[in-house]
């Protein structure tokens, strides 16, 4: 990553996993293992019924809570959403937005993703937008058209002092959870592609203060590699954040890299 005008964001994506009990023995286990951490910016993103519990145990440390997805309405008949407010008002930092497994199992749609950055923003969020090909689109040598697609649609109408306060996660849909991981390489071109269509759309320097996180089977193994690339600033990271070792292993690959 350009540490000159870039912090690299670890964000751990925890999915449907943990019992509030659970989460807090994770946290704790946590806590002192990042303690020292002075580069990396910490996420824990937790279910919605974990919250509370996380923003307690993380008080005063430099592990950050966020949550897995928000809905673009401020209130109203919307049985089982969360609104952004809702989120905002008990101290959540950051939010996911628009991950693979929303826009594959929850008919998430670009529209739902722009609508609820916009929400996640206005509510003093800070939005993680995952975008990312299906392998068909990829081996069909559509990823650039693919993307470039999602981050228009996605960021439509989204000015550029608020752009700057969101992450943007590259995660490949044939990489997560599967544990085939893009090589760096792989990860580096797409994520210098999202930067070169921001400064299309933004300006250079917008582009450049933009977080873009690589995401989609990084492990303790094939971190340090990934965050070595300039334009990876990090990563979303699913099923090694659920371990407190192998997260914190990706971490001090970033602190140190
Ligand atoms: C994710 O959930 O965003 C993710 C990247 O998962 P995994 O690391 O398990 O591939």
């Amino acid at each position: 990553m350009n540490k000159n005008v870039r912090k690299a964001v670890i964000a751990g994506n925890w999915k449907m996993n943990k019992t509030r009990p659970e989460a807090k023995a994770l946290l704790e286990e946590l806590k002192p293992m990042v303690a020292d951490i002075k580069n990396v910016e910490v996420v824990a993103c937790v279910p919605f019924t974990n919250l509370e519990t996380a923003l307690a145990v993380t008080e005063g440390t430099n592990i950050k809570i966020g949550a897995e997805n928000c809905h673009f309405e401020k209130s109203g008949a919307f049985t089982g959403e969360i609104s952004a407010d809702m989120l905002a008002e008990m101290g959540v930092e950051y939010v996911v937005l628009g991950h693979s497994e929303r826009r594959q199992y929850f008919a998430e749609t670009d529209e739902t993703v722009n609508k609820r950055t916009v929400a996640a923003l206005a509510a003093g969020l800070k939005p993680i937008v995952c975008v990312g090909e299906l392998l068909w689109e990829r081996e069909c040598n559509i990823t650039e058209e693919v993307i470039a697609r999602q981050i228009k649609l996605d960021f439509f109408g989204i000015n550029a002092d608020d752009l700057k306060k969101c992450i943007i996660a590259y995660e490949p849909v044939w990489a997560i959870g599967t544990g085939k991981t893009a090589t760096a390489d792989q990860a580096e071109e797409v994520c210098a592609f999202i930067r070169a269509t921001l400064a299309k759309l933004y300006s250079a320097e917008v582009a450049e203060a933009v977080t873009i996180q690589y995401g989609g089977s990084m492990n303790a193994a094939n971190a340090a590699e990934l965050v070595s690339k300039t334009n990876v600033d990090g990563g979303l990271i699913g099923g090694a954040s659920l371990k407190a070792a192998d997260f914190t292993t990706i971490i001090n690959a970033a602190e140190n890299g």
